[in-house]
Formats: C-alpha cells, structure tokens, sequence
C-alpha cells in the first residue's frame, strides 16, 4: 500500500523529526516508516510549484526563522504582502532546527516557552496575512533591475519579482556536512549520498552508512533488506540515535545483516572513479579498511552563508552590515535583520530581531511608496489595524 502523506498544519513542525518528512517525503534524509495523513491549510502554499511566471509581491523573505516570521506582521500591518522562502523543509530555522524541545526564558511576557512553540504562535499570528511559503528552496540569485525591483530566483526555479528583499537569513542556509578525506577528488560524486532520494539505487550494493544519529539508523534499518551489505561507521560505539532504532540496529548486527565499525574517515579509495572503500582511524590510531562501493553519509547540517555571500553586499565577518533607522543593507531596497545583519552592539537575540523586523517593514514601505506618509498606529485601537488582522468588531 502506498504511504499516506501528513502534510502536517500550516508548515510547522511539533515534534522532530518526522514534520520534516511530510513537507519533503522523497528528499528527506530519513526513510518514511509510517503510513500518515494529508492535512493541509489551505491558508499557506507551501512548496509552491514553479511556474514560469514570477510571482509579484511586495517583499521577498529569506528565511523562515523566528525573525522572517515576524517579519511577515509588521510588513502586513503595514498592509505589504510578503513571500517567504527556506531551504529547510519547515519553518522556525534554529528554534526549529536545532533546539525545538529546549524552554527559552527571555521572549517577552512569555517566562518561559518551548522553541517549536515559539514558532508556533507566530505561524498562528502571521496567519492574517497569509504569506507564500516556499520550503526546501535555498534563495540562489537576485537581481536589481533598473525599476528598483528585484528577481529572486531559488534553487527549485521559483522567480519572484519584488518591490523589496528582506534577509532573514540567520546563520545562512543548513547544508548537510560534507564528507572530507583523503583521495575523495577521485570518486565520482554519484557515488557518495547526502540524502536518499531513490532507494532502490541501492538494491544489491555494499553501503557504507556514516553517521550515528536518527537518519543514519533510520537508513541502515531502511536499506538493511535491499542493499547486498552494509557497513554503519561512526566515530564511537555510542548512538544519537532513538534508543528503540538503535535497537534494532543492534539486532540487525547481531545477525549479521550489519556490520558496525567505530573511528574517523581517514581516506576513500576508488577505482576508476568507482569507491571502493574507506579507511577508518579508531581510538588506538589503528587504521583498517571498509569496503563498499556507495557511501551515505548522514551527519546532520551545518550553517553556511551559502550564494548570499556572492551578492555583493557589505559584509563584516561574513555578517551583513545595516544601518540602526531601518536595518537596510548597502543595497537600497535590500535589508538584513535576526542573527545575519550587524551593526554596533549587535546582540543575536531573537527579541533584537523582532525590533528589526518593526523598523525595516517602515524602511520597505518607504523604498517601495516613497511618497506615502508614514505614521504609527496603534493595534489596540486603529480601525485599519483591525481591519488587516481580520479582528474588525472583535475589538472592545
Ligand atoms: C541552542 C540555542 C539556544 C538559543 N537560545 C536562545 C534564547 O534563549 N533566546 C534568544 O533570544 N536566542 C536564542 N538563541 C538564538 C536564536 O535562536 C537566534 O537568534 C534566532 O534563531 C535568529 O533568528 P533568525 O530568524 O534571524 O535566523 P535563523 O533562526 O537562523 O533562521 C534563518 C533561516 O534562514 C534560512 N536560510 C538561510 N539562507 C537561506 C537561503 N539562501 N535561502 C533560503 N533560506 C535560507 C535558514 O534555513 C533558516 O531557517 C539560541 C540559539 C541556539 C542555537
């Protein structure tokens, strides 16, 4: 029976890792094991199919982390319509990607709350304005062209012609961490995997599997019953892993169907393109050799700036440099705010970030209508406010 795919609520995520399977089930770097339900609202597009016509909006959001989530209010208060794009397959970028379980104590009037749940009641309160999400695509070039709008291409084709661009990039994007090692320019790159797009690739192959968490367990259990063998190599006995996966790996080991081996890459050998192994360093220093022919190497993700830093814009320590009236970049039209701008006494808190957003959302209504007048509204008692979070007549 075909799996059923949970397209889980508006794009969030509530527990790990499985949220991250729904929004991007074939590209996910971890097997999908459980048959799961479509629940889609409809007030959010996420993975918005390409089409060849550019999307128009007033501002393009470059991350979906806390910051470009909040983002997405104060540009809606100001009635501005925005678009926001992340290369991971859900949105709340740190919060959601490195810590969702963990208490943060210094959001305001919240003592305390979860990250994922951070994330949550922003999703909850962007929700007026219904902003595009476009998930799983990394922001790959832009353009000023000579009208003062922009192009914004990603990854996956989507254009976008915006009135603004908005970086909200935090750390820049989650990569997963490359395999590095000695004679690796020799192999074929088809041969070495950072995800598992086709599993039946891999019938009657010697994998070998790198890595110690979920995805690299999920994945030796998953390819366990196709591949011809498989090696599960990891830097120490001990697993990151779910104590039920590892398990079964264990039993899988116990019967043969895996073998697992401890210590650090050293070198991968290959034959006329073909890999044909890798040596391994254990504790001792002893150096021994696996074989196998494709490697997969699941050892999580790691920040990197990515084609931004490409964009010529002013940097400082590969952070964007901003001024403090309206958090816009060296390029007029284009702001920075959250963990990727800098500026004197810069501090990277999520709160910090949500300041940024209020003023750089003045900063897009200007650039984009330089003549309008521009005054401060109150959402407790403007009418128009009410208006745009659809709270008309709730109000007392
Ligand atoms: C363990 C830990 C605990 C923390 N605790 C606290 C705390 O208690 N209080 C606090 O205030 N802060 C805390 N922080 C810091 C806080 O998480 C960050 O300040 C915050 O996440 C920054 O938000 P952001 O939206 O600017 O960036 P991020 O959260 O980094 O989000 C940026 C998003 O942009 C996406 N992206 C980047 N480049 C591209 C591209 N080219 N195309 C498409 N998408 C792209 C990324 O995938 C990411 O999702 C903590 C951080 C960590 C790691």
């Amino acid at each position: 029976m075909a799996p059923i795919v949970l397209f889980e609520a508006q794009g969030t995520r509530k527990t790990r890792p499985t949220p991250a399977l729904l929004l991007a089930p074939c590209s996910s770097s971890r097997p999908l094991h459980i048959p799961v339900i479509i629940r889609f609202d409809s007030n959010f597009v996420a993975n918005v199919p390409n089409s060849n016509t550019p999307i128009q909006t007033d501002a393009v959001i470059i991350g979906a982390g806390p910051v470009g989530l909040f983002q997405v209010f104060e540009l809606g208060l100001l009635d501005l319509k925005a678009e926001l794009i992340d290369s991971l397959p859900q949105v709340g970028g740190q919060c959601a990607e490195l810590y969702p379980e963990k208490p943060i104590y210094d959001i305001p009037a919240y003592p305390i709350i979860g990250a994922q749940e951070l994330i949550d009641k922003l999703m909850e309160q962007i929700k007026p304005f219904n902003p595009g999400l476009h998930l799983g695509q990394q922001v790959e070039r832009f353009e000023k062209r000579d009208d003062g709008r922009f192009t914004v291409v990603t990854s996956k084709g989507t254009e976008f012609d915006a009135g603004a661009v908005i970086i909200a990039a935090g750390l820049g994007s989650f990569l997963p961490r490359r395999l590095k090692a000695k004679g690796l320019e020799l192999v074929d790159p088809a041969h070495i995997h950072y995800k598992v797009t086709d599993r039946e690739r891999f019938r009657g192959k010697r994998l070998l599997i790198l890595g110690g968490g979920d995805s690299a367990l999920d994945w030796t259990m998953d390819l366990a019953d196709i591949a011809e063998s498989i090696t599960l190599i990891h830097r120490r006995a001990e697993y990151r892993g779910a104590p039920a996966s590892v398990a079964r790996v264990k039993a899988l080991a116990a019967v043969g169907k895996v073998s697992e081996r401890q210590g650090l890459i050293m070198q991968a050998f290959a034959n006329n393109g073909h890999l044909s192994g890798l040596e391994i360093m254990d504790l001792e220093r002893n150096k021994s050799v696996a074989e196998g022919e494709e490697a997969l190497v699941f050892w999580g993700l790691a920040p990197d700036l990515g084609p931004i830093a490409n964009w010529e814009l002013a940097l400082e320590k590969k952070q964007i440099e901003v001024d403090t009236e309206k958090f816009q970049t060296s390029i007029e039209g284009v702001f920075a705010i959250g963990d990727i701008n800098t500026y004197p006494g810069k501090k990277k808190f999520i709160l910090s970030g949500f300041h940024e957003a209020a003023l750089a959302a003045f900063g897009v209504q200007k650039y984009i209508h330089p003549d309008k007048r521009q005054f401060v509204q109150y959402t407790t008692t403007s009418p128009i406010m009410h208006k745009r979070l659809g709270v008309e007549g709730k109000a007392g």
